[in-house]
């Protein structure tokens, strides 16, 4: 035990002074049940708990470790930057690099503007959108997530799934009227909110491919569709690639569904998780004209002490040169293993489930009313979230941390070797078992 104090002991104190112990929602084992760990290290495919427990990860930060933990030429880079200057306040030569490289792996991107969180990069594309259409309506789909900014949360995903909720209080009305929900791959509900709004519609957002909600591809054809209506009905589309971007592929999910024969160009595209590292950087980027809409050029605000923060672009930067082919080999053949080793123990222990993949991503809803597939919020809002805490926590007892919310992606990064997957092979039988109660 690290500085001899235990989990349940951290969960009681962080308690008392933040809300919920924990500083995002997800973080707690709200639908699980049970006391969080508290991570006091983490390397390669690993992390460890304040008890010096060491558990194989399959959360990876929700995304940022594409490399694994604490990669030692990222860490090299933040530590040689960090020595440079923390933040500066002033432009610097590494911002450019990085937004070069989106632009090289990204061919909607023709300029983009670093930002820190995710949530600050779609609240900016929407900005931008309304600044550029001189609209207001906004259509997002149910079940996906975009941070929290308060247009957002209108039936979203993420730990609004995992509790239920159906958006946020402190929200103005005015505020969520602006919004219009439309379930995700329904091009009938689709085509009807912009007949039933001529004109009025600035954008839709979407999730490049869902993974808010468990993982939901797009139908094939259907982001074709949107890209297609959007642009005859002159509103813009917003590609949310924050958890897909540089991750389902190189170029994201944008790559996998050109690989598909559908190559979309959204206006706007937003990324964040991977292209920090680690450390936070996000960003908005798409066509040159709507992107210099942003202020100093445009009329458009956005603005950020910290943004293109050196040391947290040197961890981006890093990060983004690592991930070669070989790391997304790597990335792609654990993703395969795991799959099929848990598909496999749940087909042996005779429990219904589906598995969703969208590139290198994938989860595993559980239970008989989703195991013909699940393309939509409702559908997913059916799954047995019960048999997913019980599979979550004999995965735990033998040394496996899944995501503790059955509405989550599973994350391996380019660190899950074969040693790693006889690991949570090893694992799975017994809590397939637990999972069939
Ligand atoms: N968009 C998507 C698709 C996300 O998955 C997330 C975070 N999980 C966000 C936006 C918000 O990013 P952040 O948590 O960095 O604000």
């Amino acid at each position: 035990m690290i500085a001899g104090v235990g989990n349940d002991e951290l969960f009681d104190r962080a308690r008392a002074v933040i809300p919920g112990g924990v500083d995002s929602p997800v973080r707690a084992y709200g639908s699980v049940g049970g006391t969080p760990r508290f991570l006091v290290e983490a390397s390669g495919p690993y992390v460890t708990d304040a008890e010096g427990r060491r558990y194989v990860d399959l959360v990876a930060s929700w995304g940022p470790a594409l490399l694994g933990h604490a990669h030692p030429e990222v860490v090299a880079a933040v530590l040689a930057a960090a020595r440079r200057g923390l933040s500066f306040g002033a432009p610097t030569p590494a911002e450019a690099e990085l937004v070069e490289e989106i632009v090289r792996r990204v061919p909607a991107v023709q300029k983009a503007r670093l930002v820190s969180t995710g949530t600050e990069a779609t609240m900016t594309a929407i900005r931008l959108a309304r600044g550029a259409t001189g609209r207001d309506l906004l259509v997002k789909f149910a079940g996906h997530y975009h941070g929290h900014s308060d247009g957002l949360l209108a039936a979203a995903g993420s730990g609004l799934a995992t509790y239920a909720l159906p958006g946020s209080a402190g929200v103005p009305e005015a505020v969520a009227a602006q919004t219009l929900v439309v379930p995700y791959n329904d091009r009938d509900a689709l085509a009807a909110v912009f007949a039933a709004h001529p004109g009025r519609i600035a954008a839709v957002i979407t999730e490049a491919a869902a993974a808010n909600m468990g993982v939901v591809a797009p139908a094939s054809g259907f982001t074709t569709f949107l890209a297609d209506l959007c642009r005859a009905e002159g509103a813009l589309l917003i590609s949310d690639e924050v958890l897909t971007g540089f991750r389902a592929a190189a170029g994201g999910y944008a790559e996998v569904l050109a690989e598909a024969g559908e190559a979309v160009t959204p206006d706007l595209v937003t990324f964040g998780k991977v292209i920090g590292g680690g450390l936070p950087v996000a960003a908005v980027g798409g066509r040159a004209d709507i992107m210099d809409l942003l202020a100093p050029v445009g009329p458009v605000y956005q603005a950020g002490t910290l943004s293109g923060n050196p040391v947290a672009v040197a961890a981006g930067l890093a990060t983004l040169r690592h991930a070669d082919d070989d790391a997304y080999a790597r990335l792609a053949a654990a993703a395969d293993a795991v799959a099929a080793a848990t598909g496999a123990a749940l087909d042996a222990a005779g429990v219904p489930h589906v598995l969703q993949r969208a590139g290198t991503l994938f989860s595993v809803f559980f239970g008989e009313a989703v195991v013909g597939g699940v393309p939509d919020y409702g559908t997913a809002q059916r799954q047995d979230s019960a048999a997913y805490g019980r599979f979550f926590h004999a995965m735990l007892d033998a040394g496996v941390s899944l995501p503790p919310s059955a509405f989550e992606a599973w994350f391996v990064t380019a660190a899950h070797d074969d040693e790693v997957i006889g690991r949570i092979a090893a694992a799975l039988p017994a809590a397939a078992r637990a999972a069939a109660g």
